[in-house]
């Protein structure tokens, strides 16, 4: 690093909180320090993941993590929230703001809690409203044992209709698994086994025989996009309430690449997000609705949710900040011509690709044209500095363990500031390496689905070509630790 980003703000900030926690546990700060160096170092292609600002990381280390604040704004259970109400209403004040939603409910601590409050936000306004009416009770205290029995059968016996998890959906749309399955019956839609896109003629017919409550859309491995406002007509058609789950393309919506029937928030009632894959901010989540669901959702906690996270409430608010500035717009359409880019550079090199390609941040491989499932190409990818995951595909032969998929993201070197000829490298690394590896054998001789052998030399080659392309992009530049 340089004289000047030792001397930078953020360089001055970070060794100084670094020094305050060696002084208590060296491990620990060995370990953050030892994070920032692993993370400069290699070449990061999981999609779900991204870099963060200082700001938004420097907003979650202080004393708004030591305040208890259930509730919501103005109408908390504590006293003396007046702070945490300006971070809380702030954060939705952008969430609203850059996604052009009338209500954002900024409290969940992940994804799988957004979704939680979403579920049980419709299950609260379909089912147990009405059965509060029906028994003319003001609230779940005042029914009888008999009617609280009721309830509680009807709350667990309700349809949710989801994407199948080998066509990309995520366990907590029903699987089993996940709390999800055991509170929904849940069917899935696949995709088209020859386009490997959503048919929405399947999707509605499904709807038709199933009639859920709630159909989801939303993914963490499909790697083009879902038109919501067909998915809304498919939900009206069947009296089903349309959730999405954003989680993993919340960026691209910030930053208006997927707009008008590709944008989830005014086609459906209800659509959740993670906070820290392609939106860039901290580790967390999200809801936005429409008026209906409002109230529900406020109730998040302490319906399935603790006292809300107020530091990282706040580390949102710095992150919604950011995405609304115009440079999140650019940076939202460079992921997604970057991800064009390594579509198009795996292609060319003869690499299958589900749907051939890709319209979002994601490209999923289908390696078993190199012969290798998707935990060998895994392992093999890291060995030489290349981090990706396995990923099952449609209708994958080796499951949900070994897949026959790797799914590589762009979000995370976009922030770096990689552009489109490198990704054509990247993509040429990654094939240098699926090219020269081979399954290896169990102790027993067997063909193994999880061992691999990789040709000698090739890691220590590829690690390099990938340290010269990061080298021209440092990472956290304005950092300097030493
Ligand atoms: N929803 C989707 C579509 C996801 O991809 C993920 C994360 O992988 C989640 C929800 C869960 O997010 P978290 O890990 O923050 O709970």
């Amino acid at each position: 690093m340089s004289a000047e980003s030792a001397r930078t703000t953020e360089s001055i900030a970070f060794r100084s909180g670094l020094e305050v926690i060696r002084g208590v546990e060296p491990r620990i700060a060995d370990a953050i320090a030892g994070e920032i160096d692993d993370q400069r170092a290699s070449l990061k292609l999981i999609a779900s993941e991204n870099y963060a600002s200082p700001a938004v990381l420097l907003t979650m280390g202080n004393w708004l993590s030591d305040k208890y604040a259930e509730g919501t704004v103005g109408r908390r259970f504590y006293a003396g929230c007046r702070n945490v109400d300006t971070v809380e209403s702030v954060a939705a004040e952008h969430a609203r703001e850059l996604f052009g939603a009338r209500h954002a409910y900024v409290q969940p601590h992940s994804g799988i809690d957004a979704n939680l409050v979403a579920f049980w936000a419709v299950l609260a306004q379909r089912v147990e409203s009405p059965a509060l009416e029906r028994a003319g009770a003001r609230q779940v205290n005042d029914l009888s044992e008999e009617d609280w029995a009721a309830l509680r059968r009807d709350l667990g016996d309700q349809r949710m209709l989801g994407m199948s998890l080998d066509a990309g959906g995520h366990l907590t749309h029903g699987f089993r698994p996940n709390i999800s399955g055991k509170m929904f019956h849940q069917r899935s839609y696949g995709t088209d086994p020859a386009t490997g896109l959503v048919d929405y003629d399947a999707v509605r017919a499904a709807a038709r025989e199933f009639r859920p409550l709630i159909l989801i859309a939303g993914y963490s491995a499909y790697p083009r996009l879902i038109n919501f406002r067909l998915m809304r007509e498919i939900a009206d058609e069947v009296g089903a309430t349309l959730m999405v789950d954003m989680a993993h393309f919340a960026g691209l919506v910030a930053g208006k690449v997927l707009t008008g029937d590709f944008d989830p928030v005014p086609h459906a009632q209800i659509v959740t997000t993670t906070t820290h894959k392609s939106l860039r901010g901290p580790r967390g989540g999200m809801v936005l609705c429409d008026d209906s669901l409002a109230d529900q959702v406020d109730r998040g906690c302490p319906m399935v949710l603790g006292g809300p996270l107020p530091h990282v409430m706040a580390a949102k608010a710095v992150a919604l900040a950011e995405a609304r500035q115009p440079a999140f717009r650019d940076y939202a359409q460079r992921v997604v011509d970057n991800a064009r880019a390594l579509a198009e550079g795996l292609k060319r090199r003869g690499t299958r690709l589900v749907t051939d390609g890709t319209d979002n941040h994601l490209v999923l491989l289908d390696v078993s044209g190199y012969g290798l499932t998707g935990r060998q190409a895994e392992a093999a990818l890291l060995d030489a500095g290349i981090v990706t995951n396995r990923n099952a595909i449609p209708q994958d032969p080796n499951g949900a363990w070994y897949t026959s998929g790797i799914r590589v993201g762009t979000p995370a070197l976009t922030t770096r500031g990689l552009g489109t000829a490198e990704m054509d490298e990247v993509a040429a690394l990654i094939d240098t390496v699926l090219s020269s590896t081979t399954p290896g054998t169990t102790k027993s001789g067997k063909p193994s689905k999880a061992a691999h052998v990789l040709k000698d030399g090739v890691a220590g080659q590829v690690a390099e070509r990938a340290a010269d392309l990061l080298a021209k992009h440092p990472l956290y530049a304005e950092v300097d630790l030493t």
